[in-house]
């Protein structure tokens, strides 16, 4: 991957994972701040429910007090009959009821809604005389219905709780009797909430509540005719029903719930749980009236858990990517080094490919040059070699000439004694040509063991004829009769041949001409030396000796590759052929060759 390359995939992909990391966050706040809610959610249902269940369970235990009242005679007799004493009696024993009860006034009104007696008589506000028909709980009693009103007492200007009940006659209501609690009796069941809870009447006026100053207030704002009614009414005594300052947010879960926020400009202290900012709010109506009962559980730090939630999932989304990233970029880097890789084998491959082929073209060509060698040396031999099978084919032509004569003349036996010279004289020539045969042929040149002495004996009887032109006799000496070498027969033979054949050039003009030759064995390598007392080299005959085409003979004489080609042949069967002057003259050859056992040789 070039640089550019690189800076391009960059460019892309940077602006991609910062369209992740804001994705992430957005899910991650999405599902913190949904997580969080669904669990207010419910904590505020449990709430609701146990809120609920007290405040009904406080409103029971004064829903029977008016129903018993009608059971009594005495106030059913005071109602059909009245009577003063009576009147005292009940007003008494009302009295000791409220004050039992711990409720704030108990009483009992007519047909028309007068008071006819009540536990405040002896009072100065005391309520006997009054018209409280106006009330609704006093119409609703009368028309056999259990009454249950909030409201303000115009006399003392108390809040309480009206619960009133008909007193009946013979199936008719003659009178109603009521109860009014405090509002603070009712909230006592609340003193141990942990969050804002109130309850709202049926005009939104927040009647109870677990912070003071939040009754009287108004969860949806009056409308100006409304406030006028309920004025007349005296419902709430002239109290101003301020609004509490709820501002919705937002439903959430089907609407069963809603957020809030709460902005209130006087905030209570020593509240056990905050009164202002976020909120869920979560309301049910209370059953058996027309008021509704609202928890509002604070949000607290529900939305800075879901900010620090979205900050991690970003930081998570961006560390995955840069893993992803730089484990993609591992594999690239991978893959391109097994392509180098793979490219540098098919490189080497074809390398190899290629040397192989030069080797064997070498080779082949090497072959043919040695064979040429062989060639040459039996071109330069070849004069010798006519006469070798001239003189015995002169010999042939007079033996069988004068065989016929003898045979004429009837001499048998000189006839018999021609035809053996005859048959002598065929096997030389016989040997001579087998032998040039098995010297010219073109050999594989893959070593074996061979046998020294034979290769010796061979070439020597290749040179005999100039051997014994130049009355030289070799002195041949050799360590063991079997001395083996790792060779091609044929191949030592032509480095023999070359060799002594330049000794006997060496030796040419010199008075008593000496050759000889040694085979020695020295550990796992054989030595074949050649000496004459020619006249040895110069020095710079001999630092070339061994480069092709050197001859310092006449032209025709020699082509100067016998010794090229010789020590060529010695290396390719791991060995050498080296030449020195000798110290009293001459020259020494030697032939350095791996030794092989005896026992290996194989017959050709
Ligand atoms: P060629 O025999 O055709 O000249 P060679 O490679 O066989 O080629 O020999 C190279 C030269 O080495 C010969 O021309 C000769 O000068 C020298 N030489 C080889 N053998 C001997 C030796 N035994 N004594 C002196 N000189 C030698």
């Amino acid at each position: 991957m070039t640089q550019r390359h690189a800076q391009r995939s960059l460019a892309l992909v940077l602006p991609a994972i910062l369209a992740l990391a804001l994705a992430l966050s957005f899910v991650g706040f999405k599902v913190s701040e949904g997580t969080s809610i669904d669990h207010l959610v419910e904590r505020g249902r449990q709430r609701l429910d146990l809120y609920e269940t007290s405040l009904e369970r406080e409103i029971d235990k004064y829903a029977f007090f008016p129903a018993t009242l009608g059971l009594e005679r005495d106030v059913v007799d005071l109602l059909v009959n009245g009577g003063e004493e009576l009147t005292q009696r009940i007003n008494r024993y009302l009295a000791e009821l409220n004050k039992r009860a711990g409720s704030l006034s108990i009483y009992v009104l007519d047909s028309r809604g007068h008071v006819i007696a009540t536990s405040n008589w002896d009072q100065p506000d005391s309520f006997i005389g009054e018209d409280l028909s106006y009330r609704p709980y006093f119409h609703d009693a009368m028309v056999k219905r259990t009454g249950r009103f909030f409201g303000i007492g115009t006399t003392r200007g108390e809040p309480g709780y009206y619960l009133s009940s008909p007193i009946f006659v013979d199936d008719h209501s003659v009178g109603v009797a009521v109860v009014k609690v405090s509002l603070e009796q009712l909230e006592q069941s609340w003193s141990t909430v942990e969050a804002p809870v109130l309850v709202t009447d049926e005009n939104g006026v927040v009647i109870l509540a677990s912070v003071p100053s939040w009754k009287f207030t108004t969860l949806v704002p009056l409308t100006q005719e409304r406030r006028g009614e309920l004025a007349q009414s005296l419902h709430y005594n002239a109290r101003p029903l301020p609004p509490l300052g709820l501002r919705s947010q937002g439903a959430v879960e089907f609407d069963k719930a809603e957020i809030v926020q709460l902005v209130r400009p006087d905030i209570e202290a020593s509240q056990t749980f905050p009164v202002s900012g976020l909120f869920l709010s979560q309301s049910e109506p209370l059953r058996g009236t027309d008021w509704r009962l609202t928890v509002l559980s604070p949000f607290g730090d529900l939305r800075t858990m879901a900010w620090l939630n979205a900050a991690l999932a970003a930081a998570a989304g961006v560390i995955l990517c840069i893993a992803v990233i730089a484990l993609y970029l591992r594999r690239v880097r991978l893959w391109e080094r097994l392509r180098a890789r793979e490219a540098l084998q098919r490189a080497h491959d074809e390398l190899e490919r290629k040397v192989e082929e030069r080797t064997r073209t070498l080779k082949e060509a090497q072959d043919e040059l040695v064979h040429a060698g062989k060639l040459a040396v039996i071109g330069q031999m070849s004069a010798g070699l006519a006469h070798e099978l001239n003189q015995p084919l002169a010999a042939l032509h007079t033996l069988s000439d004068n065989t016929v004569k003898f045979m004429q003349r009837g001499l048998l036996e000189e006839a018999e004694s021609n035809l053996t010279l005859i048959s002598e004289l065929v096997t030389h020539m016989g040997t001579l040509t087998s032998q040039l045969k098995s010297f010219a042929r073109k050999s594989t040149g893959a070593p074996r063991p061979v046998e020294v002495r034979p290769s010796l004996e061979n070439a020597l009887f290749f040179l005999d004829r100039r051997l014994s032109q130049r009355s030289i006799r070799p002195e041949i000496d050799i360590d063991s009769g079997d001395l083996a070498v790792l060779a091609d027969p044929n191949r030592l033979e032509q480095i023999l041949v070359n060799v002594l054949a330049n000794a006997i050039d060496a030796v040419d003009g010199v008075e008593a001409p000496r050759l000889s030759l040694s085979a020695r064995r020295d550990g796992d390598r054989v030595r074949i030396e050649v000496r004459d007392n020619g006249p040895g080299f110069s020095e710079s005959v001999r630092t070339r000796l061994f480069e092709p085409f050197f001859t310092t003979k006449d032209s025709g004489g020699g082509l100067g590759l016998g010794l090229a080609i010789s020590a060529g042949i010695a290396r390719d069967f791991g060995g050498s052929l080296s030449a020195v002057n000798l110290d009293h003259g001459g020259a020494l050859f030697v032939l350095d060759l791996p030794y092989a056992a005896a026992s290996e040789i194989i017959d050709a």
